[in-house]
């Protein structure tokens, strides 16, 4: 019998990061990425842009992001009025007054930067530059800013918020497919090309590649939902890019939604979730650090005082806002589980809360953030996390990088932008397979093997075969 095939790409596609090739990896996995050159570990081997990203539409309510790079975009006013919109916190921000304008000034970066769409739809950008890329790349067809109520892009993206952000990173690779067509000169063959390029990364239908939500299994049900709003995802995207471009949006419907489906399913995974930290932070620690300096000042003394009641605000709303809505991160069933297990009361309280729709547990819980929040001292506050900026993308070296439970590659995101970096961690030889891991290094075997499944296939690495034996002999010596 023949092993069960990992999910894998073809051969094609984008052009490897320099001192890196593309090629067939041992069976059972598909292609993957290799190193040219020998690299001492914990070296920078390459940076790069993402082919697609998209901020997580939850992480739009508390963060300010960069429609095209998801940089934060440089003003504090902005950052503060978006973290705190909600009309509670009103004589908060009227209490600060002109303090956020400043404090964007005092940290030498000058004026507050903040692009908007010329049309009018409400997508900002960290820069001029940004905003015209991300008009060429995509946003020149999915701009809503002209459109009236009833036009299916519209309908499309109420669609896609209401089921899946994905559904709208899907309409960026399709915009951005008809405008490379039309460059190289427009028509159904030339499409047909670029569809084909997109299809070396490793891919699926949507219904076989995605997970179902926590307690439910991949049942009848299920499918036909998870069909019935593809299709209708697919038909609006339709409707709304043919009239610009009809022999190239026809290639991409040719057989119906199928094409659609299958770069969902590419996603699901490729896809890695984007995270890039909050310069607020950082700069409000500075302020405080300058006032502190100058504390003798009634004046210095009084703006402290505002800055610690801002961060007592934003605390609260990290224990009460922040979660998986606002990351884009789910945890799956077993996850929920152990949270339940060993969370913070506070936790289990704000689950209970939103599950059991119970106003009053919802009050008794953030009257409790409220309560240990007014313990911090500033030094605790200034210390606390401000909300990242969390989306998906994808990149074409990490579509390419194969699994490992022992990887000698880590990814992340250190600058203000999606834009990837790609690091050794071990030492690397000419022609060594560069991995990464999928999951939570730090997971057991269990787990690991268990949100592995969602990639669709079982690791049988050898870290994960001496802790499966280990796990093993732990159980034959309880039975014992
Ligand atoms: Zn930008
Ligand atoms: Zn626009
Ligand atoms: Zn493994």
């Amino acid at each position: 019998m023949a092993a069960v095939a990992v999910p894998s790409g073809g051969p094609g596609g984008p052009k490897p990061p320099a001192g890196c090739e593309v090629r067939a990896a041992t069976p059972p996995k598909g292609f993957g990425l290799f190193a040219c050159a020998a690299c001492p570990a914990y070296t920078e081997m390459f940076t790069e842009e993402p082919l697609f990203a998209m901020q997580h539409s939850g992480n739009r309510r508390v963060v300010a992001a960069c429609a095209r790079c998801c940089g934060f975009v440089r003003s504090v006013p902005l950052q503060l009025e978006v973290l705190f919109g909600e009309s509670r916190f009103a004589p908060l921000l009227a209490a600060l007054g002109d303090l956020p304008t400043r404090w964007q000034e005092s940290a030498g970066e000058g004026q507050a930067v903040v692009v908007r769409c010329k049309q009018g739809c409400g997508e900002i950008y960290c820069s001029e530059a940004c905003r015209d890329l991300h008009f060429q790349h995509s946003h020149n067809l999915l701009c809503v800013g002209p459109l009236t109520e009833d036009h299916p892009l519209l309908r499309f993206k109420y669609h896609a918020l209401e089921h899946a952000d994905t559904l709208l990173l899907a309409a960026q690779v399709f915009a951005f497919l008809v405008n490379r067509a039309r460059a190289s000169g427009g028509g159904a063959q030339v499409m047909q090309e670029l569809m084909q390029e997109l299809l070396c990364f490793c891919h699926a239908p949507f219904r076989e590649a995605c997970r179902p939500p926590p307690g439910r299994s991949k049942d009848a049900e299920f499918y036909a939902h998870t069909d019935g709003l593809v299709h209708e995802a697919a038909a609006l995207l339709r409707a709304a890019l043919e009239p610009h471009a009809p022999a190239e949006v026809g290639a991409l419907f040719a057989s119906g939604p199928s094409f659609f489906a299958e770069v969902l399913g590419l996603f699901e995974y490729n896809n890695i979730d984007l995270e890039v930290h909050s310069p607020v932070g950082p700069l409000l620690i500075n302020r405080a650090k300058a006032l502190a300096a100058h504390i003798s000042t009634p004046q210095a003394m009084t703006e402290l005082k505002q800055l610690e009641s801002l961060l007592r605000e934003k605390e609260w709303v990290m224990r009460c806002v922040w979660g998986e809505e606002t990351t884009g991160i789910f945890g799956d069933e077993a996850d929920v589980a152990q949270d339940g297990a060993d969370a913070e009361p506070m936790d289990s309280l704000m689950k209970a809360a939103e599950q059991g729709n119970d106003a009053e547990v919802a009050s008794a819980a953030m009257a409790q953030a409220t309560a240990e929040v007014a313990q911090m001292s500033l030094e605790q506050l200034l210390q606390g996390a401000w909300p990242a900026m969390h989306g998906t993308a994808l990149f074409a070296s990490v579509a390419r990088m194969n699994h490992s439970c022992a990887p000698n590659m880590k990814v992340a995101f250190p600058g203000n932008s999606a834009r990837l970096t790609a690091t050794s961690v071990l030492n690397i030889s000419p022609g060594d397979e560069l991995c990464i891991c999928y999951v939570n290094q730090e997971a057991d075997v269990q787990t690991r093997r268990r949100r592995l499944l969602e990639y669709g296939f079982t690791c049988s690495c050898s870290r994960c075969l001496s802790e499966d034996s280990a796990t093993l002999r732990k159980a034959q010596k309880r039975l014992k």
